[in-house]
C-alpha cells in the first residue's frame, strides 16, 4: 500500500523547481495531484508534468491560476472539488524573491512578494479547510524559507513573508487541530531552482556553501521527501512545526 493511496493533494507552483519535485512525489505515493502554475511560459512543462504524472497511474491537472489573487483560488478550489470530489493535503509552494536593499526597495516590490508568497498561503489555506473539515481530516504544508526564520540582507519582503508564512502556520495549527487537520511549514535552506540559479555563479554561492555543514545546496526532491513526511500519516502527530531541510545551514 502506498503512502498516500485514494488522496488528492493539491500542489501550488508545481510547473518547475520545488513544486514539481513535490507533485511528482506525492504521486509516486498514489495521489491524484491538483496544481497550479501562473506563466503563460510555464503552460508547455505543466501540461508535461500532468502526462508524466498520468503515467504513474494517478489522476492529474494543471491549472492556471495565481495564488496571490483571493478570487482565483476560491475558483480554483470550486474547480478541484467537481474535479477530483475532495481535497486531502495542500501543499502552498509558490513563491518568489525580489531581492533588493530596503533603500532601494519599492512599495510595488514589497507587495509583490507578500502577495505572492503570504497571502496566497491564506486565499488557499481559506478555500481547502472547508472540504477537510467535512472529511474531519486534511494535511497542509506551507513553504516557509530558512530565510524567514534567520533573515537575510537584501532579502526583508521574503524574509516577512515567509517568517509571516511560520505565524500563520502556528495559528492554523492551534484552530484546527480539534478537527484533526494538521498544519506545518518546511524551511528549506538553499535548493538547486530557477529560483537559486544565482548560487552557481559568483561569490555569494560560495560564501554561503561554506556555512553549510553538508557542504552542498539541497535538490528539489529533497524538499519533496519532507513534504511526503508531512502530508501522509508518517507524521499523522506533528502539527503547528516548522521542519528545517537546508543541510545544517546557519547564516
Ligand atoms: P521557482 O522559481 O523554481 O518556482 C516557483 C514556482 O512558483 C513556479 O512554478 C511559479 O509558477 C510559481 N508561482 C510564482 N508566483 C505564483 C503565483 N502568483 N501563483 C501561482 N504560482 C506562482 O522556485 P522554487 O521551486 O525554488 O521555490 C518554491 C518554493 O520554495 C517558494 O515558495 C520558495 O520561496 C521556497 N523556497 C525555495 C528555496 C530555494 O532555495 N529554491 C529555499 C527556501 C524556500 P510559474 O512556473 O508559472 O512561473
Amino acid at each position: 500500500m502506498k503512502l498516500l493511496q485514494g488522496k488528492v493533494a493539491i500542489v501550488t507552483g508545481a510547473a518547475r523547481g520545488i513544486g514539481a519535485a513535490i507533485a511528482l512525489k506525492l504521486a509516486e505515493q498514489g495521489a491524484d495531484i491538483a496544481f497550479t502554475y501562473v506563466s503563460e511560459g510555464s503552460a508547455e512543462k505543466a501540461a508535461a508534468l500532468e502526462t508524466e504524472i498520468k503515467k504513474l497511474g494517478v489522476n492529474a491537472k494543471g491549472y492556471k491560476t495565481n495564488a496571490a489573487d483571493f478570487a482565483a483560488c476560491e475558483a480554483f478550489v470550486s474547480n478541484v472539488l467537481t474535479d477530483f470530489s475532495t481535497i486531502d493535503i495542500c501543499v502552498n509552494n509558490a513563491g518568489i524573491s525580489k531581492d533588493n536593499l530596503l533603500l532601494r526597495m519599492t512599495a510595488e516590490q514589497w507587495d509583490e512578494v507578500m502577495d505572492t508568497n503570504l497571502k496566497s498561503v491564506f486565499n488557499m489555506t481559506k478555500q481547502v479547510i472547508r472540504p477537510m473539515m467535512k472529511a474531519k481530516s486534511g494535511s497542509i504544508i506551507n513553504m516557509s524559507s530558512i530565510i524567514g526564520i534567520r533573515g537575510n540582507a537584501g532579502q526583508s519582503s521574503y524574509a516577512a513573508s515567509k517568517a509571516g508564512i511560520i505565524g500563520f502556520t502556528k495559528s492554523i495549527a492551534l484552530e484546527l487541530g480539534s478537527r484533526n487537520i494538521r498544519c506545518n511549514a518546511i524551511a528549506p535552506g538553499f535548493i538547486e531552482t530557477d529560483m537559486t540559479h544565482y548560487l552557481n555563479e559568483g561569490e555569494a554561492g560560495k560564501a554561503f556553501l561554506e556555512k553549510i555543514p553538508l557542504g552542498r545546496f539541497g535538490k528539489a526532491e529533497e524538499i519533496a521527501n519532507t513534504t511526503l513526511f508531512l502530508a501522509s500519516e508518517l507524521s499523522s502527530y506533528v502539527t503547528g512545526q516548522v521542519i528545517s531541510a537546508c543541510g545544517g545551514l546557519n547564516i
